[in-house]
This record gives structure tokens, C-alpha cells and sequence, in this order.
């Protein structure tokens, strides 16, 4: 849980430029339970949670910090950096077909055999 897990391990130095991102947190103010689903939430109910959460992050200085932190880990559950889990997936989804695309070859059509790039 981001806010959990950020948010209870107390900064390992001053707030700074050379601080973990995470200490400047928004959520480490705001009620935990906002940003992880509790067991059998109904979808409403979650749907509410996580826009609550969002509205959060919005206002969160380091929230391109936290996406790239979820994204990368990835982090399975919760809202982190204004995404929701199933959101994440779609961005790495996405990533990964860029790359894959970018690592292709580029066919030059009417040359055979010859790849452009
Ligand atoms: S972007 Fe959201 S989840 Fe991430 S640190 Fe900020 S408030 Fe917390």
C-alpha cells in the first residue's frame, strides 16, 4: 500500500532535493485506507474510493515520481501516481508495444531482403 508503505517508514533525511520522492507525499497526510481496496469492497464502493484517492494525487507534487516507482515495481494493488492497478496495466500493456515496435525492423517495401533502419 503506497501510502502505507511510504507513509509509515519515517524519511531517512530532512525533506530536500536529495530526499526519497516519497517523503514529499500527499498521501502521507490523508486516511491510508483511500488508496487500497479493503477485502470484498463492492464496485461502487471502489469506484468512490479511488476517485477520492485520485483527486489526492492530483494534487501531489511527486506524483509522476510515484507512477514511474508503481509502473516499474510494478506495484500490483492500489492507487498509485492517479492510476489505479488496472489503469497501470494498461500503460505497461502499452509500453511494451511501443517497444516491441521500436525494436523491429523496418521493411522497405519492394527491396528484398533489405531492411531499412
Ligand atoms: S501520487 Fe498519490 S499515491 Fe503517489 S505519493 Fe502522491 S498522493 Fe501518494
Amino acid at each position: 500500500m503506497v501510502a502505507a508503505q511510504l507513509v509509515e517508514r519515517p524519511p531517512a533525511q530532512p525533506a530536500g532535493e536529495d530526499s526519497p520522492w516519497h517523503t514529499a507525499a500527499a498521501c502521507r497526510r490523508d486516511e491510508v485506507g483511500l488508496f487500497f481496496a479493503p477485502s470484498k469492497e463492492p464496485t461502487a464502493a471502489r469506484l468512490s474510493r479511488e476517485e477520492r484517492a485520485k483527486q489526492v494525487c492530483a494534487r501531489c507534487p511527486v506524483l509522476l515520481d510515484c507512477r514511474e516507482h508503481a509502473l516499474a515495481q510494478p506495484e500490483p494493488y492500489g492507487v498509485w501516481g492517479g492510476l489505479t492497478a488496472a489503469e497501470r496495466r494498461v500503460v505497461l500493456a502499452r509500453r511494451r508495444r511501443r517497444d516491441v515496435e521500436l525494436c523491429e525492423p523496418v521493411r522497405v517495401p519492394g527491396a528484398r531482403g533489405r531492411i531499412a533502419g
